[in-house]
């Protein structure tokens, strides 16, 4: 299996769920098979105690797992049925890292962040991703993991610490980043700004990971020269930076990525091959 990982910077709630569902579409569309994991690094252990008001509905899977409704979204887009393992908080892995310990696995060891809890995470994450969710019997081709909060948050450090190590012994191959930012409008000149997501990307280097692609979310289309720019600044080639700008139907963001050829970039990235010929989005 190999790794599709979203993250997100500058703003929360930028559509990194609508990103991951949307570029497991397009994937899937190409003949791969698709697993989703998402990534919530607050201290729940799931969803099922949190007010709606603040997270939105809580989503019930077919084995009871209550958790976010970001997996409401895969299950939706892609077709697949999860189960609450998916769903990773810092609640469930911390939960896991002391039964551990208080059954004596770390054999007198101090249990520390990193490694323990980095070595957790990882080992959750590749468990999860060989467990076939599409009916079949072997694991999926890709494994789409959506890390939730905004780089640079205290709680997803060790996430992020987790994924930057798993990158690193997975290869580029295997394991494709890709990086949702916002480039807003300012002012009266109406100028798209490319500076928030400098930024960002310079977070996320300054942590270890690099992005392969850039999503960059906007209010209007890009215009070619801010594209350039991203690309210059961000060090990521101008074909592999998307646009998702604001559609009135979230239907359409994954036939916004296909026209972006989304799915070739990430085929290229991950060195694997899809079925000629331009997904079928129907
Ligand atoms: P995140 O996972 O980053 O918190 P979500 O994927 O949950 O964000 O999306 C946040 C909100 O933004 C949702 O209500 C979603 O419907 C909306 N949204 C996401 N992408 C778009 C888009 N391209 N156009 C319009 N609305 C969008």
């Amino acid at each position: 299996t190999k790794y599709v990982l979203i993250t997100g910077g500058v703003v929360s709630g930028l559509g990194k769920g609508v990103t991951a569902s949307s570029v497991g579409v397009v994937l899937k569309a190409c003949g791969l098979r698709v697993t989703c994991i998402k990534i919530d690094p607050y201290l729940n252990t799931d969803a099922g105690t949190m007010s709606p008001f603040e997270h939105g509905e809580v989503f019930v899977l077919d084995d009871g797992g209550e958790v976010d409704l970001d997996l409401g979204n895969y299950e939706r887009f892609i077709d697949v049925t999860l189960t609450r393992d998916n769903n990773i908080t810092t609640g469930k892995i911390y939960q896991s890292v002391i039964e551990k310990e208080r059954r004596g696995d770390y054999l007198g060891k101090t249990v520390q962040v990193v490694p323990h809890v980095t070595d957790e995470i990882k080992q959750w994450i590749q468990s999860v991703s060989s467990v076939p969710v599409d009916g079949q019997i072997h694991p999926a081709d890709v494994c789409v993991i959506e890390l939730g909060g905004t780089v640079g948050d205290i709680e997803s450090m060790p996430f992020i610490e987790a994924l930057r190590q798993l990158s690193f012994s997975l290869g580029k191959e295997n394991f494709c980043l890709i990086h949702v930012s916002l480039v807003p409008v300012l002012g009266v000149v109406g100028e798209q700004k490319t500076k928030p997501t400098q930024h960002s990307v310079r977070e996320l280097r300054a942590l270890g990971l690099t992005p392969d692609l850039l999503a960059c979310r906007s209010a209007q289309p890009l215009i070619g020269s801010v594209k350039e720019k991203l690309s210059q600044f961000c060090h990521v080639p101008v074909e592999n930076i998307l646009n998702i700008h604001d559609v009135p139907n979230l239907w359409h963001v994954p036939l916004i990525l296909r026209n972006q050829k989304a799915h070739e970039a990430i085929i290229k990235q991950l060195n694997l091959v899809g079925s000629s010929g331009p997904p079928d989005l129907r």
